[in-house]
């Protein structure tokens, strides 16, 4: 197996890393492996025997230089000064086919001296969990870490449920850089590290980006931009905690995460979450919250600090509005206008509405609106009848608004019940529901495998998710 690494973080001071081999684990087995991502990174795999080696961690292919990475964050709202990579170890980075650098990461290879209490490991469920939802929310379009390879480690993991199997997942990303990574130099005034940092994020995300503030007003129009593209297909990711917030804009760390499937603006999944601070309308809010930590990191750097708090001010405060626009750029093609005005944000809300008030379904109402059956998603047909009347005006001079809808409007989404059932079937030894899922979610906009969007029936309703770790 060869993987053509390139790598700069391991070139960054000491201070940012601890070099760390993974731990070897008893009997490595693929149990997923991305083909088309491997392609895409230049990867060659002749032995898969080999290749479930590496992925378990047990070798450490050529040129990679294995590490885990210094971070901090706020959670929950509160400052933790030291998190770091617990229970994953970045094997290295690659240029891909299209030019751009990625890391190669292995998620539950052991510990790591940013363990803490934890095991470095990961179990089954949440493996399979970030494998499947990363790689849907791909195919949907959305900037996203992916999934390369899963497999399973014939170790036992402990957890309140009890013995569970053991797992790691590859994962790739445009980078492992979080706020929390700049948040761990800026709190402990090491201001050379964070400059330093603040150059290699601005080089490797965003060349085109004038100094700090350059770097943060990119960052805050990837997080718009994100934040909406999560709206846009009922999305709660569920721990927008600032160690899990991406520079460059990646939805990453698919912890308690869900797809809603009945919409409430006020739904939280995660049973970490009492108090709804992550609940899917609170999310705008967190981002700028999280966007604001960003701010405050990179001015510690800042010469003329008066004039940096001014602008970086600015820049935090403008964020509302850009979320506000991502959204309707994300919504409208969703009932079919392509060209949006101010106007159709209350129509869209309207909707949005009536489907909160009969807990009508997000993605089949949606994507029922291109074919004349959207009053079967709601209970209410006579209200939404009313809403349809004003909207079918609105859409008449639209050039195509069925076509604008279907690629708009997933026919499928990763639901909680199904992933609930692949886990449940992986760990008796049964693969094929996962493959078949990954399948599905691999061409969401087409109509593949219509049985596995199926809302849930009331039995197979998931509550809540759980951390995963
Ligand atoms: P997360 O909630 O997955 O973003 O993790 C928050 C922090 O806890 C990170 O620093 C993780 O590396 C760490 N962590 C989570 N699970 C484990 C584990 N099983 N062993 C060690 N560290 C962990
Ligand atoms: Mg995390």
């Amino acid at each position: 197996m060869h993987i053509p690494f390139d790598n700069s973080y391991a070139a960054l001071p000491d201070a940012f890393y601890t070099r760390q081999n993974p731990t070897p684990v008893k009997e490595p087995q693929l149990i997923g492996f991305n083909e088309d991502l491997a392609q895409l990174l230049g990867i060659e795999v002749d032995d898969l025997e080999q290749a479930a080696q590496v992925f378990a961690g047990n070798l450490v292919p050529d040129n990679a230089a294995p590490l885990a990475q210094l971070y901090a964050g706020h959670q929950f709202g509160n400052y933790n000064p030291q998190l770091g990579d617990g229970r994953a170890i970045l094997l290295g980075e690659v240029i891909d086919t299209k030019g751009t650098r990625r890391d190669i990461q292995l998620k539950g290879s052991g510990p790591t001296p940013y363990s803490r209490m934890g095991d470095g490991r990961a179990w089954l469920g949440p493996v399979l969990r970030e494998y499947v939802v990363s790689e849907a929310m791909h195919a949907l379009g959305i900037p996203t870490t992916r999934a390369l390879a899963a497999v399973t480690t014939g170790e036992p993991i402990f957890r309140e449920q009890g013995a569970l199997p053991g797992a790691i997942l590859t994962r790739v990303a445009r980078s492992h850089l979080r706020v929390g990574t700049f948040q761990v130099f800026a709190h402990r005034g090491e201001i050379e590290h964070l400059k330093t940092l603040t150059q290699y994020a601005i080089d490797r995300h965003y060349p085109n980006a004038d100094g700090p503030m350059g770097l943060l007003r990119a960052v805050c129009a990837a997080q718009a931009d994100l934040i909406a593209a999560w709206m846009s297909v009922g999305f709660i990711h569920g721990v927008m905690n600032t160690d899990n917030c991406s520079i460059a804009g990646e939805t990453i760390d698919y912890g308690p995460c869900a797809f809603m499937d009945a919409f409430h603006s006020g739904r939280v999944f995660s049973s970490i979450d009492q108090q709804g601070r992550y609940a899917f309308g609170n999310q705008p809010n967190i981002a700028v919250w999280n966007m604001a930590q960003l701010a405050t990191s990179l001015l510690q750097q800042m010469d003329e600090k008066e004039t940096a708090v001014e602008e970086a001010t600015e820049i935090v405060h403008a964020m509302p509005t850009q979320i506000e626009a991502a959204w309707l750029r994300r919504f409208a093609p969703k009932v079919g206008i392509s060209n949006p005005q101010p106007d159709d944000v209350e129509l869209i809300e309207n909707l949005l509405n009536l489907m909160q008030a009969d807990g009508a379904d997000f993605t089949n109402t949606f994507r029922a609106l291109a074919t004349s059956d959207v009053q079967d998603q709601f209970t209410d047909r006579a209200a939404v009848n009313a809403w349809a009347m004003i909207w079918k005006q609105r859409i008449a001079h639209e050039p195509d608004p069925t076509a604008c809808m279907n690629t708009a409007n997933p026919a499928i989404i990763p639901r909680n019940h199904r992933i609930e059932q692949i886990i449940d079937a992986a760990v008796a030894n049964d693969l094929a529901p996962f493959e078949r899922l990954t399948k599905a979610l691999s061409q969401p906009f087409k109509e593949t495998d219509a049985e596995l969007n199926r809302p849930p029936t009331q039995s197979e309703i998931v509550p809540a998710t759980f951390c995963g770790t």
